[in-house]
């Protein structure tokens, strides 16, 4: 159920599972593609609770993406800052006294051991807006303004105003003010969100003059959004009717009217929304919040304009703001917004109605879009959906539920999850577990790829599975498992890309906006030792047990969702909408259709209008003086150990050492390629003479944080060869590491790589994963095309995370059953090549201390490690074929790439690369496939270690007219005027992806990375003056470079059989089509 897929791949683990939306997509997300296998952003999808998605970290690989700037990161354990606390001042609260001239109440005020915050919860006397004011050491700050939307029907009013309050405001009277500060901010986050019942607008920054400059153009956005009196931002983010010419037919237009397209092609998507509606078919939740693309064209301007004027209220309001600024400037800024407000009713009526639990389960059969595939039987999926309780759980309850979700389900070994992938009856797991974030709990559990026949004993082994459960309760050794998991993780606090305040917020606001005590949910000490304590003295059975029986085996409240693959249901869709809009246009005059044409003419030129310079002026921005001259510093010291090269990365992580070991894989043989992602879940997931792999599990969830294992590739700028390795990643708290070490080294020399059973179910999870993200991330499939067309690392990325690798996964699936001695052997063979001290690096971050501590156990480690001899490695030229491909998928809307290496027509990178290619994502890429295309997103990308220049739209409803775009970007280079206001924001913005903020760790990571791919400190010096010195000049010179994406780019597409037919009719033989789905 992937409802949180896109934020997920955005940003982290720490992001809402119930999300509906997100304003905007992040062209950072298509670099994903290029990290076969695993990665947890992306893959671990479906609802589950917070609690588990907290510690989730721990299960999956926690796979940091490729570009370097991208932060990625863990918090140190207990600890706000990332420098040591001891030399901060303390933090304070607001004076009281000024906090009342302000106009603000103090309700309560708290320590919270747990972040080390203080914590006021204040309310706005005149309006009743309610404010956490959260004051700490960290300079990432945060702040949040959400409202209670829930809506009436799926028309989907929360999320059309979502996306329209940031297109202009009071003060800020431009198209997109949220455009300008994408562009010229050091935001550290930066977007809106969508839920169920609430709306939520967060930024963040670490510089506080642009924190503040953040702050206010939301809190305008949300108060005094010019949308309400426009109707044309309506149509350009809801829907219109687009008419070009009175001959041609109308059609549906608008960006959430095309999002939501994406989102219902997707069988996850739907199987979720399945699922939510029918375990609440009496309140909010029963609709759509985000709409349904049926049902967005019923909605009106004006019920639209209604929805702001009630719910858009500080009356309605939940504000947040964290870190270390000034608790008084932040009432102040408050004040001036919230005073221009009378209190209003909205409270009473956003409330949430609570569901009441049915007294008889329920069943409901669902068609999914499919195409008509060889195995269509087995395509079927069946999830069980229990609504927990009719009132919120209690705080001890519900870590009681959290942790019960993490024995049943975190884990690979985690019984639920294991004993239904080990049936056999289906691919892969649906349905999240436990959900704790809307008013009311719920578990859902299932599994896709079922056949027909097999629906019923998919229902009858998780219940019986659960009742086994119950009865004989769990594993000691998992039940410390699970406990040192989640302390680890709890206290560590990783917030992936995250800003932590935003991770806090979103926790505290889980609860506060059901009128709840915000301060509750932040506080984990107590309750967990109370159910330490209790686990202790009662046993783990005496615990759990009574909560199974409860909440799940005597609940009467079960919503069964069946989904079934229907070959017809895309064009049965396409034929209503194409009949609904020929009614619509038979229904019209001559005149009317004259005026449609005449107004979809406007709203286009209104779109491809830019803003006028002395309105751009009046977003805030930072000047250059404000931004450091030099590159961030990361302390690092290559040495050796035993001859083995180590790089140490000095830095405060609280007594956690953070270990990589990196491993060549250059002399790897070709053809073993597509196996090596399954080798490194093979290391992870299966057992050793001794141990079986649900000990082996086990046991390094009670002696570490976590290790995963995955490949890494990439192109190295001036060499030919690419750079190939196999990571190995691992934590533990500092006087673990030698266990730490003990235990990488057996998962890589003990596991023996001889269970065919779980491999077997390895082969067909991942095959159904990649189809997945075909639907789902078609622009990544895309984008490894391309690359894998252009370059050598680009091809063998693509054999482990592409078309290519679902292909080889296919005929792998069959070859399981029939060859498997060979194919272990192939598994053995990969590890003599590649398991060796030869060639072999070590990264480290820690502090100085725990970094010499650490030094006689890596020196036993490497002692153990085999030392073969580096084979020769065979130069690889491989490359697939430079056609342009269409790749045929049942969907909805279209994933369009086009892209061309420029090293290759003699570019020398320049910084200002960095500044252009961010200038056209927010300029003409944006407003050209995104606002005029009604594309969900579109955006450029250049892989400056390969010089691949490549283009991409994300859930686009057209193909032709976006490669268009595309090649109309080099004029637009040409044309361009700029003052010096717009390249200064440009640059600027252009630093804040540079200085990405970054926890320890992920320091320590980007180091190493630059390491390998021979990023030198002096590179990144000139690199930053060039981005600093950037000129109008550079622009029109790189516009005769990129020309070439024009000329000789190849082009690669997922998209629906029928747009790939029209374009192959309109442009004959232009696509070469492969049927993937
Ligand atoms: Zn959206």
């Amino acid at each position: 159920m992937e409802r949180a897929t896109l934020l997920r791949a955005i940003s982290s683990s720490s992001s809402p599972s119930v999300l509906v939306s997100a304003r905007f997509f992040s062209r950072s997300t298509h670099r994903l593609s290029r990290l076969p296998r695993r990665h947890r952003l992306i893959l671990n999808a479906g609802r589950s609770s917070l609690f588990r998605r907290h510690i989730g970290l721990v299960s999956a690989a926690s796979r940091p993406s490729l570009h370097l700037k991208k932060h990625f990161s863990n918090f140190s354990v207990q600890s706000v800052a990332t420098s040591n606390p001891q030399s901060a001042p303390e933090a304070l609260g607001a004076d009281d006294s000024v906090a009342e001239k302000l106009g603000f109440e103090k309700v309560s005020e708290e320590f919270i051991e747990e972040c080390k915050s203080r914590a006021v919860l204040y309310k706005h006397k005149k309006t009743g807006a309610e404010i956490m004011s959260v004051s700490n050491e960290d300079e990432n700050k945060v702040f949040g303004i959400v409202f209670r939307t829930p809506p009436k029907d799926s028309t989907g009013i929360p999320h059309i105003l979502e996306h329209s309050v940031l297109c202009g405001s009071r003060k800020y009277p431009l198209k997109e003010p949220f455009v300008e500060l994408l562009k010229g901010s050091l935001h550290t986050f930066l977007n809106a969100f969508t839920y169920p019942d609430r709306t939520c607008y967060p930024v963040a920054s670490t510089n506080t003059k642009d924190f503040y400059n953040l702050v206010d153009v939301y809190l305008d956005a949300v108060f005094f959004p010019k949308c309400v009196n426009d109707i044309k931002t309506f149509q350009q983010e809801g829907w219109h009717y687009e008419l070009n010419d009175p001959s041609e037919d109308i059609t549906y237009k608008g960006v959430v009217f095309n999002e939501m397209k994406g989102v219902y092609s997707q069988p996850d998507s739907i199987l979720g929304r399945a699922s939510q509606q029918a375990l609440f078919p009496d309140n909010a939740y029963g609709v759509d919040s985000g709409g349904d693309p049926e049902v967005i064209p019923k909605l009106t301007f004006e019920e639209f304009k209604e929805f702001h004027r009630k719910y858009y209220h500080p009356s309605n309001a939940r504000i947040w703001f964290y870190g270390d600024d000034d608790p008084t400037e932040r009432l102040r800024i408050l004040s001036e917004y919230l005073d221009m407000f009378e209190a209003n009713s909205a409270p009473e009526e956003s409330k949430i109605d609570s569901q009441k639990l049915f007294s008889e389960p329920i069943r409901v059969v669902e068609k999914y879009p499919a195409t008509e595939a060889v195995d269509s039987k087995k395509k079927h999926m069946v999830c069980l959906n229990w609504l927990l309780s009719e009132t919120p759980l209690d705080l001890e309850t519900e870590l009681a539920v959290g942790f019960l979700d993490h024995l049943m389900m975190g884990t690979p070994a985690s019984p639920l999850r294991k004993i239904l992938l080990e049936s056999g009856l289906g691919e892969a797991i649906v349905g999240g577990g436990v959900q704790d974030e809307l008013l009311q709990p719920q578990f859902s559990i299932g599994l896709k790829g079922v056949s027909e026949d097999d629906i019923q004993k998919v229902e009858e082994l998780i219940m019986s599975t659960l009742k086994k459960l119950a009865d004989e309760g769990f594993d000691s050794d998992a039940v410390e498992a699970s406990m040192n998991t989640i302390e680890f993780s709890l206290r560590e606090n990783n917030t992936g890309s995250f800003p932590r305040g935003l991770a806090l917020m979103l926790r505290s606001v889980g609860k506060w906006i059901y009128d709840m005590d915000p301060f509750e949910p932040l506080k984990y000490q107590e309750p967990l030792k109370a159910l330490k304590a209790r686990i202790a003295n009662e046993g783990s059975k005496a615990v759990f047990a009574p909560l199974i029986e409860k909440f799940i085996l005597n609940n009467r409240h079960l919503a069964t969702i069946e989904m079934q693959p229907d070959p017809d249901k895309a064009s049965r869709d396409e034929a209503i909408e194409k009949k609904n809009l020929e009614n619509v246009k038979a229904s019209m005059t001559p005149e009317d259709l004259a005026e449609l044409a005449r107004a979809t003419h406007e709203l286009k030129l209104k779109q491809e209008t830019p803003d006028p310079p002395e309105a751009l002026k009046c977003v805030p921005c930072l000047s250059l003086q404000d931004i450091p001259k030099k590159p961030m510093h990361i302390p690092t010291e290559v040495g050796d150990i035993n001859g083995i090269k180590v790089l140490k990365h000095d830095l405060f992580t609280n007594d956690v050492l953070y270990a990589e070991v990196v491993f060549n894989m250059s002399s790897l043989k070709q053809e073993l390629l597509p196996l090596v992602p399954l080798f490194c879940q093979s290391l992870l997931e299966m057992g050793t003479k001794d141990m079986d792999f649900v000990q082996l599990n086990q046991l390094i969830g009670r002696k570490t944080g976590g290790i995963s294992v995955y490949p890494f590739t990439s192109s190295v700028r001036g060499k030919k060869d690419p750079c190939s390795h196999i990571i190995v990643r691992g934590k533990a708290m500092s006087e673990r590491s030698e266990d730490l070490f003990n235990l990488v080294n057996c998962v890589l020399q003990d596991v023996q790589l001889t269970d065919q059973k779980r491999f077997r179910q390895f082969v067909s999870q991942s095959k159904a994963r990649m189809e997945n993200r075909l639907r789902g991330s078609g622009h990544g499939i895309a984008a490894a095309r391309m690359d894998a067309k252009l370059n050598i690392a680009g091809w063998i990325s693509e054999q482990m995370g592409g078309l290519s690798y679902l292909e080889f996964l296919r005929s792998l699936e069959k070859r399981v059953d029939e060859d498997w001695p060979e194919i272990s052997a192939s598994l053995e063979e990969i590890r003599k090549t590649l398991i060796s001290k030869s060639d072999c690096l070590i990264n480290l971050t820690a502090d100085g201390k725990n970094l010499e501590n650490s030094e006689k156990h890596i020196s036993n480690f490497l002692d153990m490690l085999p030392n073969t001899s580096p084979v020769a490695s065979i130069p690889l030229s491989a490359r697939l074929s430079p056609v342009n491909e269409a790749i045929v998928v049942p969907t909805q809307v279209n994933y369009v790439g086009k892209a061309a290496n420029l090293f290759d027509t003699g570019y020398k990178l320049k910084g200002s690369a960095y500044v252009i290619s961010k200038y056209l994502n927010n300029t003409w890429l944006w407003d050209r496939v995104r606002v005029s295309g009604g594309a969900y997103g579109g955006f450029c990308d250049f892989d400056t270690h390969s010089g691949v220049f490549s283009y991409l739209s994300y859930r686009d409803p057209n193909l032709l007219k976006t490669l268009d775009v595309y090649d109309g970007t080099n004029n637009f280079l040409k044309e361009l005027e700029m003052d010096d206001d717009a390249l200064t924001k440009a640059i600027i913005g252009t630093i804040g992806d540079v200085d990405a903020y970054q926890l320890p760790d992920a320091k320590g990571y980007s180091s190493l990375l630059r390491y390998l791919l021979g990023v030198t400190e002096e590179e990144r010096r000139v690199r930053r003056e060039e981005i600093l010195s950037t000129r109008l000049n550079d622009f029109k010179e790189f516009a005769d470079f990129i020309e070439a994406v024009k000329d000789k780019g190849v082009v690669v597409v997922v998209a629906s059989p029928d747009d790939v037919d029209a374009a192959n009719k309109l442009r004959p033989n232009f696509f070469e089509v492969k049927k993937a789905l």
